[in-house]
């Protein structure tokens, strides 16, 4: 590739750019204060180094950048190879529900709209958007499907490489050692986007409301330098935060909602238990007798559960009060288990009974037949977003669309009922749709 094609649409550092690029200082002084143009945010007054050069500490993690360097672009041509064969070249189907989804986020497309995709996990949110992004391809648009989880992305490139088998497509993570390719479809992690610059007619942000993007002013502002003035967005997520809530009550977002999973039956609501401070009593070695009572009876029936914990100090606690009552045969897990792979593999297999977890299992991880209780939800740990997420793991399955989901809690706060609230919503909308009942 040559050095001008790896510069459109792009801002890198280099000592000197080709004839037709243009650069700016990485640092520039506004004010009294000093910004950085990579990540746009601001300098503390001791990010300087001994040789009184100013450098960025927030994007250090895509080299480090000082005063004394340039940020070289050229502004995106859209010049890209001609796709020879079909652009949407996914063999599959959608269902008439997703189709009029589909059919809606194209015409947002077609009107330039910044939108949001509300699906209920388990919808098939990634295949709503080919149509729309098929048409996008096709107006010769450059187009990045971005996620804050590295995962995603690598989940997804096989799919889209299928599905849009004659277009360009380049993958770009921080672990990434491929060189960079100019392609007309980017898939890349939302941190990717800080090395472009009013590169894309359409940015698909995929598990919008994902850790870190949610809290990162420096990540949402790479989605707005990334786009192009004149581009658009799409946001995909089954749990929007409270802030794009907001921008869709105020229509500054518009909305495609799909409130029903695609077996038809609503999702599980929240069934809250109090029950009085629950802490005190683990220290002592137990657990509340109503909460005992019902995981007894799930043994009983050969019910498996999945059951979360606010910390990873709860779990040994937890477990030991749990074997007191005669409730064996599950495992402890957390993020940084050595052996989590195959804790989640033996639940899958059926090898265990439940599982005792923090929230790493509140999303991505599918078991048929389960029920869900969550022990401390009022523990800010547990988002709206994260109990909406971990509610959403019963019921997946076809042949087991149904189950229960129990949160105790010492007090009802205000994260369960936004939750109960969030389910009740979509619920009386997928049952317009026809969604049944559980
Ligand atoms: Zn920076």
């Amino acid at each position: 590739m040559n050095d001008e094609q790896s510069l459109f649409g792009r801002q890198l550092p280099l000592t000197a750019g080709p004839a037709n690029s243009s650069a700016q200082p990485a640092i520039v002084s506004v004010g009294q204060r000093k910004q950085c143009q990579r990540c746009h945010q601001w300098l503390l007054p001791t990010d300087q180094l001994p040789n009184q050069a100013w450098y960025c500490r927030q994007c250090l993690q895509l080299g480090r950048l000082t005063s004394q360097d340039k940020l070289y672009t050229i502004a995106e041509p859209n010049r890209f190879a001609q796709v020879t064969g079909p652009i949407l070249t996914w063999p599959g189907k959608l269902s008439p529900m997703q189709g009029t989804a589909a059919t809606a986020i194209l015409d947002l497309v077609r009107q330039q709209r910044d939108q949001l995709l509300w699906a209920v996990t388990g919808a098939g949110k990634t295949e709503i958007v080919y149509p729309a992004l098929a048409w996008a391809l096709a107006q010769n648009w450059r187009v990045a499907w971005v996620s804050p989880r590295v995962d995603v992305c690598l989940e997804l490139a096989p799919r889209l490489q299928q599905a849009f088998g004659h277009v360009p497509q380049t993958l770009l993570h921080g672990n990434q050692t491929a060189p960079y390719r100019y392609c007309q479809l980017t898939l890349c992690t939302t941190h990717q986007l800080l090395r472009f610059h009013a590169a894309f007619d359409w940015i698909i942000v995929d598990e919008v409301d994902a850790f870190p993007l949610a809290t990162s002013p420096l990540l949402q502002t790479a989605i707005a330098t990334a786009q192009k003035p004149t581009g658009s967005h799409l946001y995909l997520t089954a749990t929007p935060g409270e802030q794009l809530q907001r921008q869709v009550r105020q229509k500054r977002l518009a909305v495609t909602y799909l409130p029903l999973r695609y077996h038809g039956v609503l999702l599980p609501q929240i069934a809250v238990r109090l029950i009085w401070r629950w802490r005190e009593s683990l220290a002592k070695g137990k657990l509340a007798p109503k909460l005992v009572r019902q995981l007894q009876g799930y043994r009983r029936r050969g019910q498996r559960f999945l059951l979360f914990v606010p910390h990873v100090v709860d779990l040994k606690p937890v477990a030991q009060a749990l074997q007191q009552a005669g409730i064996v045969g599950g495992l402890t897990v957390h993020a940084a288990d050595d052996d989590r792979a195959a804790k989640v593999q033996a639940m899958r297999d059926q090898t265990v009974s439940f599982l005792i977890t923090t929230t790493i299992l509140e999303r991505g991880v599918t078991f048929p037949d389960i029920a869900v209780v969550v022990l401390g939800g009022d523990d800010p740990v547990f988002s709206t977003a994260a109990l909406v997420q971990i509610a959403g793991r019963v019921g997946r399955h076809h042949d087991f669309p149904t189950g229960e989901v129990t949160v105790y809690c010492h007090s009802q706060s205000r994260r369960v009922r936004l939750a109960q609230g969030m389910i009740a919503r979509l619920n009386r909308q997928g049952k317009r749709l026809g969604g049944q009942r559980q």
